[in-house]
């Protein structure tokens, strides 16, 4: 099977401004960003979206979480920050590997859009 284009870029085939690596998971800045920070937390696993998510990867759903929160840290979001998985095409996913938005440095509109 190809990999995806997350896979690609966790394995730095394709570039991007990473912001984290360890073995479970990569984040990088988001190339189209929606705030002034805005960056992907991603598995290295192609899990295709949450809605393929399986008991087994409830510890990796967590370090995904744990990571994300250090990143914002890192970045200095200590005002609040948003993380969100769009799942599907009702959510407008546009890339078929599961991953978790983050987006900070600004107030943020509710209900989302
Ligand atoms: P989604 O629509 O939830 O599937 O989000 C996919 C995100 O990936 C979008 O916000 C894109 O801007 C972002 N994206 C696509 N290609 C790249 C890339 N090469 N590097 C960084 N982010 C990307």
């Amino acid at each position: 099977m190809s990999k995806t284009l997350f896979q690609r870029i966790a394995d730095k085939e394709i570039p991007a401004d990473f912001l984290h690596e360890d073995e479970h998971c990569v984040a990088f800045r988001d190339i189209d960003p929606q705030a002034p920070v805005h960056f992907l937390v991603v598995p290295r696993k192609p899990i295709p979206s949450l809605d393929d998510l399986m008991e087994s990867e409830k510890e990796l759903m967590g370090h995904l979480f744990i990571i994300a929160k250090q990143v914002a840290a890192s970045q200095g979001l200590t005002n609040g920050y948003r993380a969100v998985f769009n799942c599907g095409k009702d959510a407008f996913q546009t890339v078929p590997h599961l991953h978790l938005h983050v987006f900070g440095g600004r107030k943020m509109g509710w209900p989302p859009g």
